[in-house]
């Protein structure tokens, strides 16, 4: 699975989707550009969100917020006091770790010998096999599963208590090493801020000291009464918003998966005091719905938090099995009152919404949903990243890398390509029909090499449809259509083009 990410980010490189930024500086940690396809890419998972949860819903509406925020804005929502993670150094290699994170690691290790007693065991057995019986009945598996719940049981109390000692006692007691220098000199555990803070304006010191913001959703709550009036929405509604947020990752590591400048697409929904229960089930389902719209059933699963945050009354993840096993692609928090309350408290100004119906001020709840923009792009990525042994020109095996995006969100829909090009009369027709079908959809013009190696450079770029102009179609007005992952060519009329490909790749199908 690693040598699979490396291949990922390695195309990335290569075909223009992601480069380190900074590079010709040997790059900054942990931040990335998009390039030529990458942005087009993300562009259309910016698109497909946000139409449907802004365009297909009456009562959700859109905002664009300022990235630095008044600071008092940061106190109310408990990010100056509480968002923290525990960090550990090595004293040897000077690496700094996030304890929780080497906890988890050392526990991944004891699952995977788990996993490895289950496969030696499935291959004994043969058919017969049952796992779940042999979960439940293998002394060896049921201690290592006994000390997994414990180690991970103690070290949520220990997060939860904010008990470095204990954190560090663990990592003590757990035997972890150092993965650069193989040594176990470890320092105390400290909570370390992840906000960043820069200076506003002339201003020195901490009069003028702001942050950049690290998740989006305070702009939404801060305007959540603006907002309510001015669109006249009524209790239920959400305020949907995309944009950048910063957070000084301890440990970024992973490529896009965690960055130090990311970007969100965040949902907060206003509900009234004691619905948000049935509002958290059925954003659950809406968003699962979502994902499961590109990837598959078992590529997706939820993982209830153990521990909540200091807002929040449940909360789930929505993992996605990246190369690297499941990991958070999404999270849907039901955030109680906190925020609204904590900012009509710090502020003075009344957040309140008065139900026509109950004839009432309260303070709503609120459910979040919150996707990172950059982790969806790497989900996509890694799903549609496939190699292949395919006939060539000649019926000989050939192997290609081919991108199988779901063509709404593919960078680039259709290629025109002229068989030759040095043929005035084909590379003319050609333009004619690129110069249609650039009014409706990305599309690309490309004469060079033969027609076979253009084909297999866009699907590097998982262009799902190209198109080839020949001798008949001066004769008789029709083209080729090759679709990118069956490899079938049809001949269609030049006077279909824009409808079909436009056709296969409405965003709508996604919708649906
Ligand atoms: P993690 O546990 O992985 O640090 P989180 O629980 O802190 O994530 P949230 O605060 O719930 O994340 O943020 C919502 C979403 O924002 C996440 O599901 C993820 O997709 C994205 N996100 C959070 N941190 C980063 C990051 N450093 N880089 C890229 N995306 C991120």
């Amino acid at each position: 699975m690693d040598d699979l990410f490396k291949k990922i980010t390695g195309h990335c490189k290569e075909y223009g989707f992601v480069y380190q930024s900074s590079e010709i500086y040997d790059g900054l940690a942990a931040t990335y550009d998009y390039g030529v396809y990458g942005s087009l890419l993300k562009n259309n998972i910016k698109e497909y969100w946000w139409k449907s949860m802004v365009q297909m819903h009456e009562n959700i509406v859109g905002i664009d917020a300022a990235i630095f925020m008044h600071p008092k804005t940061w106190k109310a929502s408990g990010h100056v006091d509480a968002f923290n993670d525990p960090m550990i150094d090595n004293k040897d290699s000077k690496k700094r770790y996030r304890a929780d994170q080497l906890i988890e690691g050392a526990m991944e290790k004891i699952e995977a010998k788990i996993i490895k007693d289950v496969e030696k065991a499935r291959k004994r057995f043969g058919d017969a096999f049952d796992e779940n019986e042999f979960r439940s009945t293998n002394g060896r598996i049921l201690d290592r599963q006994k000390n997994i719940d414990e180690n991970l049981k103690r070290m949520n109390n220990a997060l939860r208590n904010e008990d470095m000692d204990d954190l560090k006692a663990q990592i003590e007691e757990l035997g972890i090493a150092c993965p650069e220098s193989g040594s176990k000199n470890w320092t105390e555990v400290r909570q370390f801020n992840l906000m960043f803070s820069t200076q506003l304006g002339a201003v020195a010191g901490d009069d003028g000291k702001i942050y950049l913001r690290p998740e989006t959703a305070q702009g939404i709550f801060v305007n959540f009464l603006n907002v309510q009036k001015t669109s006249r929405q009524k209790i239920p509604f959400g305020i949907a918003q995309i944009g950048k947020a910063f957070r000084n990752e301890i440990v970024a590591r992973q490529f896009i998966f965690r960055m130090r400048e990311f970007e969100q697409m965040e949902m907060q929904f206003f509900v009234k005091p004691g619905t948000q229960k049935e509002w958290y089930e059925k954003w659950k389902e809406t968003r699962i719905k979502w994902h499961k719209a590109l990837h598959p059933d078992s590529s997706l699963r939820f993982h209830d938090h153990d521990n909540l945050a200091h807002y929040a009354d449940a909360a789930v993840d929505i993992e996605f099995q990246f190369p690297f096993g499941f990991r958070e692609l999404e999270g849907i928090h039901s955030r109680t009152d906190f925020d609204l309350s904590s900012h009509q408290d710090l502020s003075g100004k009344k957040l309140q919404y008065f139900d026509p119906e109950e004839k009432e001020n309260y303070v709503p709840y609120v459910v979040e949903t919150s996707i990172g923009c950059d982790r969806m792009f790497l989900a996509v990525m890694s799903h549609a990243y496939t190699e292949e042994t395919v006939p060539d020109a000649k019926g000989n095996d050939s192997e290609r890398v081919v991108l199988k995006f779901h063509p709404a969100l593919a960078p680039i829909k259709c290629a025109v390509l002229p068989l030759l090009k040095n043929k005035e009369e084909l590379t003319d027709k050609a333009r004619e029909v690129f110069n249609k079908l650039k009014m409706h959809v990305n599309c690309y013009y490309e004469e060079k090499d033969n027609i076979g190696k253009r084909y297999r450079r866009q699907d590097a770029i998982g262009t799902p449809y190209c198109v080839t102009i020949d001798f008949d179609t001066l004769e008789d007005n029709t083209v080729t259509l090759r679709d990118r992952d069956t490899m079938e060519q049809t001949r269609i009329s030049v006077d279909e083009v824009v409808e079909i490909v436009k056709k296969k790749c409405d965003m709508t199908q996604l919708f649906a």
